[in-house]
């Protein structure tokens, strides 16, 4: 049997008593990599989220698979951030649009388009003449289409195909993306009846611009938009009227007269609108990557600052 000492236990107690008392830690090691990691973290983060939604020209045929249209309008009327634009037109043999309907197309695009440098691009494909869905005309797009929406630079794409559209054989022209126009060539011929396929061809042309611009109504509110059509306009003399689309709308329209390729005073005051006012989808990259960035900024200065109040007082005791 043992008897403990209790003069031990008091020493004991003394001694631990005693002990010097505990220095406030600097960060340790694990601290600084979880502070690289969170701020690594949201520096990088709009990487991955560009390269999946296709931002800042990153992945460029997502970002155009998903891009209604209308939603690249502020970007195609605007200077700013793309001042030059490239047209590109690829079109099969028989499809290529006359030169005087590009030439009043480059005419509208200068009146409309605050752009610094248009540049038109030509290209020649090999297509079977089919009944063609959206579907089916991005795929070619995407196999053939060298220029895309990218930083610094605005694009548009015509592809002229031979055919006609599967869901209305009697449409003529279709913007199916944010900066992609189908025209159906074999279409507008039948139409123009064997006779000069320009004047027509020029008015597909201006029109599917103009909806690319976000006319009528695809953008903002446009006092002109015709309710029994939509995107379109009430005026019979505008190239966005709705009759000029199709055939069967054209051929009533026509008359003998050269159908038309004007914007109206209503249009250009929606373009002036629409030139003025960014577009929601167009702001949420830019608005990320400063949130981000922004974060990974003040994680990075409150982790300097709770480092140098560490060392601060650990020097001051142990002074
Ligand atoms: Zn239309």
């Amino acid at each position: 049997m043992s008897i403990d000492n209790p003069l031990r236990r008091v020493d004991r107690s003394l001694a631990t008593s005693a002990d010097p008392p505990s220095l406030p830690r600097a960060p340790r090691r694990w601290t600084r990599l979880h502070a690289a990691l969170i701020v690594g973290f949201l520096v990088l983060l709009p990487l991955p989220l560009a390269a999946a939604f296709g931002w800042f020209g990153l992945n460029p045929v997502q970002a155009e698979r998903t891009a209604p249209v209308g939603s690249l309008a502020h970007e195609l009327l605007s200077g700013f951030p793309d001042n030059a634009l490239t047209v590109e037109i690829a079109a099969a043999p028989g499809a290529s649009p006359p030169p005087a309907s590009v030439s009043l197309l480059w005419n509208r695009m200068n009146e409309t388009l605050q752009k610094g440098s248009i540049r038109f691009v030509s290209e020649r494909i090999a297509l079977p003449s089919a009944a063609w869905t959206t579907d089916a005309l991005f795929s070619v797009e995407q196999s053939v289409r060298q220029y895309w929406p990218g930083l610094g630079q605005m694009a548009l794409f015509y592809l002229c195909v031979p055919g006609s559209y599967a869901v209305d054989p009697g449409v003529l022209g279709l913007a199916f993306r944010g900066s992609s126009i189908a025209v159906f060539a074999d279409t507008i011929a039948t139409t123009a009846g064997g006779g000069d396929p320009a004047p027509i061809t020029s008015t597909v042309l201006i029109h599917e611009f103009g909806h690319e611009l976000g006319l009528v109504g695809l953008v903002g509110n446009a006092p002109n938009e015709d309710p029994s059509h939509p995107g379109h306009s009430t005026d019979p003399s505008d190239v966005m009227y709705y009759a000029v689309e199709t055939t069967a709308g054209l051929g009533g329209l026509l008359g003998g007269a050269a159908p038309p390729t004007q914007f109206d005073a209503a249009d250009l005051s929606d373009l002036q609108t629409v030139r003025n006012t960014p577009i929601a989808l167009e702001l949420i990259p830019p608005i990320v990557l400063a949130v981000c960035w922004v974060g990974a900024l003040i994680a990075l200065v409150a982790f300097w600052r709770a480092g140098r109040k560490a060392r601060t007082l650990a020097a001051s005791l142990t002074a």
